[in-house]
């Protein structure tokens, strides 16, 4: 019962208006429905194949939401079923999300993920290419996703202060966008950050999703 302890765990230690989502990555079936048998209704996955697999073995009113880097090609896979998408880092794929959104009738809510860390190898948007984006008739045209808000992963450093400002950064593209392009948009308020080692200064920074994986499952088996 160690996964329904750390939930709880966890709980408690975020505040209200705090989403929990349990990245559920690489971990089996049976831990899922441990989480869920606890109460907890989000879960993450970062591909797409993966995710789609799980989706039809686990109760139908849980949310899925994709963390990982998508592909355009991928996103036919989760278009069905998915609830939110983090990581949307480019024009093409924004476009292909709305495409499949289409085919399925719904619309997707999704994120626009940036790179706030100092590290190369993430994914994201620089603010410019996020203002570009929003600013686009052809983006402005798409009416089956709709932007709920930003996304960001800060570098992977036990240094507090440059975890805190990468953070704070996103909290500032937030707030710019918030008032550019979604004054009058209240479905634009979510601010995804923090993981296991570094939630509580996100939360601290304006968090309002965290995604947990090893904090509530355990060290991942790759
Ligand atoms: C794996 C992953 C997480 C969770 O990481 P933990 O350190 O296990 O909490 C969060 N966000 C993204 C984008 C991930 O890929």
């Amino acid at each position: 019962m160690d996964v329904a302890r750390h939930i709880s765990e966890l709980r408690n230690l975020l505040p209200e208006n705090v989403e929990l989502v349990a990245v559920s990555k690489f971990q089996p079936i049976e831990a899922i429905k441990e989480a869920y048998l606890s109460g907890q209704r989000i879960f993450g996955e970062n591909k797409a194949q993966e995710c789609s697999a799980k989706y039809p073995l686990l109760p139908g009113d849980i949310q899925w939401h994709f963390i990982g880097h998508l592909q355009t090609n991928k996103v036919k896979y989760i278009a069905p079923f998915v609830s939110l998408i983090h990581s949307i880092d480019s024009p093409k794929l924004l476009v292909e999300v709305n495409r499949e959104a289409l085919r399925n009738n719904r619309v997707i809510d999704c994120l626009l993920q940036f790179h706030i860390a100092t590290e190369e190898t993430k994914f994201g948007l620089t603010i410019g290419e996020a203002v570009a984006i929003l600013e686009s008739p052809v983006i402005q045209d798409l009416k089956n996703i709709r932007i709920a808000g930003v996304m960001g992963m800060a570098s992977f450093v036990d240094d507090e202060d440059l975890v805190r400002s990468e953070f704070r950064t996103l909290k500032e593209y937030f707030d710019q966008l918030k008032s550019a392009f979604f004054s009058a948009a209240p479905w634009f308020k979510e601010i995804s950050m923090g993981m296991t080692h570094d939630f509580k200064i996100a939360v601290e920074e304006g968090s309002t999703m965290v995604r947990i994986g090893t904090a509530i499952f355990g060290e991942r088996k790759l």
